[in-house]
């Protein structure tokens, strides 16, 4: 079974697809934090992350930047979205992501076009979403726990900007897939968020048991 998990930033589809995953144990990949090893490896080379060559020549980032805690923060998200409207950048990181998809037994992948392009034959498709207001709340409550200095203002600046920059790309654009499920998040805890999350791939699955 293919899981593909889409939505802004901050929607709480990071926190659904590793429930998912491990509610039906299946391999997850968080595909956000390739775009996000890129942006990394740009500034870390001295690079500009609007320059297509600059963001291509990152693709090569060592593996070991996936692992790096500073990868959480909201710098390396802005360079992540300034990388990913480069096609060479997203042609780069397409073979990865569609073979993670492609394992034997399924896999949850969360991102921007998992379901529009990664996997476009997913079983069940999410699009998981909230409101500016309530995605920026979230956003600086983990910050502060985190002992990042920050202001709510900033943050849904942050948002705001990031979301107009993936959903008007010309290359993957961030929108929901055709056949994709809406689950907004704006009223929902992490809890009531997995569990309406979890059903709805049940449901899926009951209308459209997967084939041998
Ligand atoms: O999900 P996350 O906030 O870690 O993603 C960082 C950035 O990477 C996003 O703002 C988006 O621009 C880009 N991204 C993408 N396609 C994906 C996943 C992330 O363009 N599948």
């Amino acid at each position: 079974m293919i899981v593909a998990v889409d939505g802004p930033t901050a929607s709480g589809k990071g926190t659904i697809a590793r429930a998912l995953a491990a509610h039906f144990g299946l391999p997850h990949l968080d595909t956000g934090l390739l775009y996000r090893a890129v942006g990394r490896q740009v500034s870390l080379a001295g690079g500009n992350p609007d320059d297509p060559a600059d963001a291509a020549a990152a693709c090569a980032f060592p593996e070991s930047l996936l692992a790096d805690p500073i990868m959480r923060s909201e710098e390396i998200g802005g360079l992540a979205s300034r990388v990913s409207v480069h096609p060479a950048v997203r042609a780069a990181l397409l073979a990865r992501q569609r073979a993670f998809a492609a394992q034997p037994g399924g896999a949850v992948l969360d991102g921007r076009d998992i379901g529009t392009v990664i996997a476009p034959h997913a079983d069940v498709k999410l699009y998981v979403t909230a409101s500016v207001a309530a995605r920026a709340q979230r956003r600086y409550r983990e910050m502060q726990e985190r002992g990042i200095a920050t202001t709510l203002a900033a943050i849904e600046d942050d948002l705001i900007a990031r979301d107009m920059r993936d959903s008007t790309r010309a290359e993957a654009p961030l929108k929901p897939a055709d056949d994709a499920v809406l689950l907004d998040t704006s009223a929902l805890d992490r809890d009531a968020a997995v569990a309406a999350a979890i059903a709805i791939v049940d449901r899926r699955r009951k209308e459209h048991p997967p084939t041998a």
